[in-house]
């Protein structure tokens, strides 16, 4: 099924695009310019742009407004939130919570504070809604594969992964009120499936309780923003085989979230062979068939886990756990030319260039 481009005519009452790809200058200019064109107040500043680098990557908030003073509150709390959350959740840091409670697997609990205790609660939450798909106990396997941690020499031996999944298993999490414990020794949970979504959840909540009327939070590609006055983000849809392009655009429902999983994001290249980071659970070997994820959801958290998560299970799998929620997804198999799958809430809300074909995945798999 075609959908046609709906182009700049489809955009609610005040546009607004983001172009993600674009250097930061040009942006916060074009931002300015099509608000222009777009008819809007002569009067009403362009939205500010403020980048910077935290959780081992890049981040964005963006805010539409002329309270000079706010703009740089709801900048310290931001980058205050994503600093304090690396500083929790980083399996990068030997000192952050999550790898204190990894070192202590399988000796005892440890005091957690409540932001890594309720995204361990969360994550426990969509291994279950994905019947252990989504697993945050992968570490093991992650580690054996060296994904972030330098080139491996050889793919791992079927003997190694077997042992190392003996370790995966999100129901070993013992979670009470204020501690966590990880049941056997070995087990190593990493968050990099949903931490980032969740910190910009916590970002998001920190803008709105200050009050600020129309922002977006853009951390490496989980995006959450809000509008007061119910204008919709316009966000681009990243190209999975080709990370600085792009294969349409979406409007986010206002206080919605979106994020995307590819297997062409983070990889290891082993005899010529490139293996994703994202590994599916039930094999101990990375992912395959889909080239792209995008989901969105009511919150960045659900659309982070969700898009690494069906990533793993698949359009089939995947749609029947989307019925359950209220997330709609956006496929991008891994063939040529690209085509889109696309949940029914998808329509109406998505433009592509006349050369992408967007299927109705419901059609599809029903
Ligand atoms: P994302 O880019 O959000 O899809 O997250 C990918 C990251 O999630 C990987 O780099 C790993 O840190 C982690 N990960 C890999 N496989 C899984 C899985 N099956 N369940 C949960 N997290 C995973
Ligand atoms: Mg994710």
């Amino acid at each position: 099924m075609r959908i046609p481009d709906r182009g700049a005519s489809a955009s609610s009452s005040r546009r607004i695009f983001l172009f993600v790809s674009l250097a930061p200058l040009r942006r916060v200019f074009l931002f300015a310019l099509i608000n222009f064109l777009a008819g809007c107040s002569l009067f009403e500043p362009a939205p500010v742009s403020i980048r910077f680098k935290t959780m081992g990557t890049e981040a964005s908030l963006t805010v539409s407004g002329r309270d000079a003073a706010q703009i740089s509150e709801a900048e310290r709390r931001v980058k205050g939130v994503m600093a304090r959350l690396e500083a929790e959740l980083s399996v990068y840091r030997t000192d952050s919570v999550i790898s204190r409670l990894n070192d202590l697997a399988g000796v005892k609990p440890l005091e957690v504070p409540p932001d890594t205790l309720s995204l361990l609660q969360l994550s426990k939450h969509y291994g279950e809604l994905t019947d252990g798909a989504f697993d945050v106990t992968v570490g093991p396997v992650l580690r054996l594969w060296r994904f972030g941690r330098g080139q491996p020499v050889s793919v791992p031996s079927a003997q190694a992964i077997t042992e190392k999944l003996k370790l995966v298993d999100y129901r070993q999490i013992q979670l009470t009120e204020n501690t966590a414990f990880l049941s056997r020794s070995g087990m190593n949970v990493d968050l990099g499936g949903i931490g980032k979504g969740y910190a910009v959840d916590v970002a998001w909540e920190e803008c709105r309780r200050l009050g600020v009327g129309s922002f977006m939070i853009d951390l490496s590609g989980n995006i959450r923003a809000y509008d007061q006055e119910g204008t919709e983000w316009r966000i681009d849809i990243r190209n999975p085989f080709d990370k600085s392009a792009t294969v349409g655009e979406v409007l986010l429902p206002v206080g919605w979230g979106v994020a995307s999983s590819g297997q062409y994001e983070r990889y290891v290249e082993i005899d010529g062979r490139r293996y994703g980071h994202i590994i599916d659970p039930r094999t101990g070997y990375p992912a395959i068939g889909l080239a792209g994820v995008t989901i969105l959801a009511p919150d960045a958290t659900m659309a982070d886990a969700l898009s690494t998560s069906l990533f793993v299970m698949g359009p089939k799998a995947g749609l029947e756990v989307l019925k359950k929620t209220k997330a709609e997804a956006i496929l991008v198999p891994d063939k040529d030319p690209i085509e889109l799958w696309v949940t029914p809430g998808i329509q109406g809300r998505i433009s592509v260039p006349g050369n992408i074909r967007v299927e109705n995945l419901a059609d599809h798999w029903n």
